[in-house]
């Protein structure tokens, strides 16, 4: 198979939506990142996803609608905290786990009885799904393993040959996969941290709470309340370390370990911020210090780009675990383990 990429246009979508409703997947933008499409309500559709991603089976999918009206339909019960999310944050980088409708094929819920759901802001996204005329069930569009992807070249580097089309829409503006919020009950628990944060919630609810795995590991016999939590995703083939604490402690333990790396003929990266000088060492850019989104906007372009050029160690910069923060600790730390040298 072929696969074309088409620059976002009109006929684009038209073609993009015509394959979704004869059941074929799309790679397609929206602001989290990219995401691989297909029919929500076409079982068959629906496994092609598995296949081309190679994702196991019991992790769910997450099914995008382009407007709230679309809702109803796909679930049981819209419980009053869920609708004041909606309220406030659609269409926007947020996924609600509601509980499910029997349209719903199991292989999207991958047999609970919830399904998230999320109306993206992206416009081409939203276009597309109304084009298509059906929910559209996506994942993120990477082969299972590998970084989420931020750009439609990041999507032909793990799909190429394995579906008919990828739209592309350019660089997701958040960089980071959608804040995933149980809101079956009433009060959301954060079971993945995303552009839509604890504070944001707080705010709206008055109550929230965020899994206490979303910056640990799992260890055996632990409650997975978000399949997605079992599986080491982000994960480069550099071995990834953090380092947490004041600036220059950060920016001195890791040009000293940095150096005794090369001494030791491996070859590292540090995955730093631009105000910070680490010397003539070899730096992949985090943005700005003050500005964290940039650095969920480049981490996961960042993590290819550390297999790209081979190296074997990535040395990284925290970030305040704050904010937008919380979600590029969570993917950072999914990426070392969890392997956070505090100094
Ligand atoms: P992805 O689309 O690749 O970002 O993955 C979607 C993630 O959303 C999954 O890995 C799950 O962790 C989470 N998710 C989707 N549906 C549900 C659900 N019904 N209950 C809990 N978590 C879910
Ligand atoms: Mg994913």
């Amino acid at each position: 198979m072929k696969t074309k990429v088409k620059p976002v246009s009109p006929e684009a979508i038209e073609e993009a939506a015509q394959l979704i409703r004869a059941g074929e997947l799309v790679g397609m933008p929206t602001e989290t990142v990219y995401g691989l499409g297909a029919n929500a309500l076409d079982e068959n559709a629906v496994r092609k996803i598995f296949e081309a991603k190679g994702r196991p089976g019991d992790n769910p999918l997450i099914v995008h609608v382009s407007s709230v009206e679309e809702i109803p339909a796909l679930v049981r019960e819209i419980p009053a905290a869920a609708r004041k999310l909606m309220d406030a944050f659609w269409p926007g980088p947020m996924t609600l786990i509601l509980p499910k409708a029997d349209c719903i094929p199991s292989a999207v819920s991958a047999g609970l009885d919830t399904v998230g759901i999320r109306l993206p802001a992206s416009e081409a996204a939203r276009a597309l799904i109304a084009a298509a005329g059906r929910p559209i069930a996506a994942p993120s569009a990477n082969r299972s393993g590998k970084p989420s992807p931020t750009t439609a070249q990041h999507v032909f580097e793990d799909m190429d040959g394995r579906i008919p089309m990828i739209l592309d829409g350019g660089a997701c503006e958040v960089g980071v996969e959608s804040s995933v919020i149980d809101a079956t009950g009433e009060v959301p628990i954060i079971l993945r941290p995303g552009g839509i944060t604890p504070e944001m919630v707080q705010e709206v609810i008055g109550r929230v709470s965020v899994d206490e795995h979303v910056m640990s590991p799992l260890s055996e016999g632990d409650i997975v309340r978000s399949p997605g939590m079992k599986y080491k995703h982000y994960a480069p083939k550099a071995k990834t370390v953090i380092f947490d604490g004041a600036p220059e402690n950060v920016i001195a333990a890791i040009c000293a370990r940095y150096d005794a790396l090369i001494a030791a003929g491996e070859k590292p990266a540090i995955l730093g911020f631009d105000e910070h000088d680490f010397g003539e060492r070899t730096r992949i850019s985090l943005g700005s210090v003050k500005r964290p989104n940039e650095a969920a906007a480049r981490l996961f372009g960042a993590l290819r780009e550390l297999d790209e050029r081979g190296e074997t160690v990535a040395l990284c910069e925290a970030v305040e675990a704050t904010g937008i923060g919380l979600a590029v600790m969570n993917r950072m730390g999914r990426a070392a383990g969890f392997d956070i040298e505090r100094v």
